[in-house]
């Protein structure tokens, strides 16, 4: 546990004081902080290495592609899948887009497409935009009154509408539920759908083996994994995303084009036009180096004492309200205080040094459940510690004494 918390100096960014206070960054959610180690690969490509890659046979663009690709082996080996099923995107949101507009021709009127009532907006509208394109119907796997998913409740729902297109997050932005998607997949999968799973928020903290999830489509962002932001991972099993229609078009991904015809390179390359986050995929890199080099049984264990502790100090405090499942959980709670307004508490947080996200996380169908209009989001990750929580806690307390005048 030590050990785990002695990798907190690696991060430059939480070392700083906002509004005069010691940063306490309890919104990794929103983005995760770097380590210095990704800092320094994406400086090191920009000063002495910058160059194009896929294009000269020049030294520098040579070396570029090299350590281009051979981060997607990286990332193939963490992910256990192959290189060839791992497609870079500019973000979950991209990936999600690619294969929803891609399934388009596979789906008509007959078909239903099938996901939760507590997706990100990201996993949401692609499909509905789906859905409007092929007359298919959206239909919704029901969460309970704390925003949970009853995993008996979704097998009976994927029996009822027999989709043909399963998504799911891995674990939920707002409440950090963990779905037990390696169920609900081979369920969905039994039904003959397709199956996305949105892993924006596990990677990090739950480090997923594809092979083992058998999904047929993963996406991520590296940027809540310690990675620059404008960079995704889309995986897809190879036969399924190879199939897919190509989504942009343009440079490299081409074999041959003449005004009369264009054809097509295999995936990944049909997906990547144009030049792509170079320097992204190379702090990313240097993410994955760092990941791999913590026990993650260590970093989990970490994680979730953290999270017990944070559960204890906030149900503690009387007048706050904890939504989500506080058990099976990648440390991420929303709550809210009385009908205190989630805004104002996040400002008076701030004016603290603690940074919480506020609002609806881009959930809103959730929050209609919840019968809120947004929480105060908590989410930590391996770079938090109890001293933070206790900052928070005291802030928090003050923040109410102010409120309540
Ligand atoms: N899905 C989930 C569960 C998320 O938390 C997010 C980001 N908040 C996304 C999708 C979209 O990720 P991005 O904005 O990096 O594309």
């Amino acid at each position: 546990m030590s050990d785990i918390a002695q990798l907190r100096k690696n991060f430059p960014t939480l070392t700083q004081t906002i509004e005069g206070h010691p940063l306490v960054y309890l919104d990794s959610g929103a983005t995760s902080q770097k380590p210095q180690a990704v800092i320094d690969a994406i400086n090191l490509f920009y000063t002495k290495n910058n160059a194009n890659v896929h294009r000269g046979l020049h030294t520098l663009s040579e070396t570029a592609t090299t350590q281009y690709e051979n981060v997607r082996e990286k990332l193939a080996d963490f992910l256990d899948v192959n290189a060839t099923e791992c497609v870079w995107t500019s973000g979950a949101t991209h990936g999600i887009n690619l294969v929803a507009a891609g399934l388009t021709s596979q789906l008509t009127s007959n078909d239903v497409i099938l996901i939760s009532a507590l997706e990100h907006h990201a996993n949401i509208v692609p499909w509905q935009q789906l859905a409007i394109r092929t007359g298919a119907r959206l239909e919704v796997i029901p969460v309970d009154a704390q925003g949970v998913i009853d995993t008996n409740v979704a097998i009976t729902t994927i029996q009822k509408w027999q989709p043909k297109v399963f998504a799911c997050s891995h674990a939920s932005n707002t409440l950090g539920n963990i779905q037990d998607v390696k169920l609900l997949v081979a369920k969905a999968k039994q039904v003959g759908a397709i199956t996305l799973v949105d892993g924006a928020q596990a990677f990090l903290h739950l480090r997923p083996n594809l092979r083992q999830l058998d999904c047929d489509f993963y996406v991520l962002s590296a940027h809540k994994a310690l990675g620059p932001t404008g960079l995704g991972v889309l995986y897809g099993k190879y036969e399924l995303l190879n199939a897919l229609p190509v989504y942009q078009t343009g440079g490299e991904m081409i074999d041959t084009v003449s005004f009369a015809n264009t054809t097509f390179r295999q995936a990944p390359a049909k997906f990547e036009p144009g030049t792509p986050n170079i320097s992204a995929v190379l702090g990313f890199g240097a993410a994955l180096d760092y990941l791999n080099a913590i026990d993650f049984q260590q970093m989990h264990q970490y994680e979730q004492a953290l999270f017990v502790y944070l559960v204890e100090q906030l149900s503690s405090i009387e007048g706050v309200r904890l939504y989500g499942d506080l058990v099976n959980n990648i440390g991420t709670v929303s709550f809210s205080y009385k009908s205190e307004h989630h805004y104002d508490l996040a400002m008076l947080l701030n004016s603290y040094g603690v940074a919480v996200r506020s609002g609806h996380h881009c959930t809103q169908p959730l929050m209609q459940v919840l019968n809120l209009d947004g929480t105060i989001r908590v989410s930590l990750a391996f770079y938090n510690n109890k001293d933070d929580i206790d900052c928070f806690i005291s802030a928090l307390q003050n923040s109410i004494e102010l409120i309540e005048g």
